[in-house]
């Protein structure tokens, strides 16, 4: 969606990347209620269609019940059911308890990319989430760059201490 001559319209042709820092608030795709932000993103899971988020709001109803996966992906997984608390749409998942390799997504909240929309504050646009991916860039390269800085800076730091000119008592 965006606004064309004063009338929001959705935007069909439309793939976002979020980048890091982009702003985006995550809406029920039927009745519009904000779920979440982009800040509570943690990624996305594409198994299960699902943008993962550490934390909604409190219009995402958690089911009381707990359910067990019985097969598929969630095989051997208790998890609550998630539920727009506007218009009881169902929304997703929060897993419970999980086999290991799952045990990352415990207690995090699975939003299901066909039942959500995102208004992206940068272009204005509300684009399904199902167009916008919410994968991240390992930080692993950041990290680099960051381990030689202060290598560098560390090793500047001992040359001056040898040249004697750090000396903080005086
Ligand atoms: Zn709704």
């Amino acid at each position: 969606m965006e606004f064309k001559e004063s009338i929001l319209v959705e935007r069909e042709d439309v793939t976002e990347q979020l980048l890091p820092g982009q702003l985006a608030t995550l809406h029920c795709k039927h009745c519009h209620t904000v779920l979440g932000d982009s800040l509570s993103v943690c990624g996305e899971l594409p198994c299960l269609e699902s943008v993962i988020c550490l934390k909604v709001t409190k219009d995402v109803v958690v089911s009381d019940e707990m359910d067990l996966g019985r097969n598929g992906k969630l095989a051997n997984c208790i998890f609550r059911h998630l539920a727009c608390g506007k218009c009881g749409r169902a929304l997703g998942k929060s897993l419970m308890a999980t086999p290991p390799h799952l045990a990352t997504l415990r207690s995090l909240f699975l939003l299901r990319k066909t039942q959500v929309t995102c208004y992206v504050l940068d272009s204005c646009a509300v684009v399904k989430a199902s167009a916008v991916s919410f994968r991240f860039e390992p930080l692993t390269e950041d990290m680099d760059e960051a381990k030689q800085k202060f290598k560098a800076h560390l090793k500047a730091m001992k040359k001056w201490q040898a040249n004697g000119i750090n000396s903080l008592d005086k």
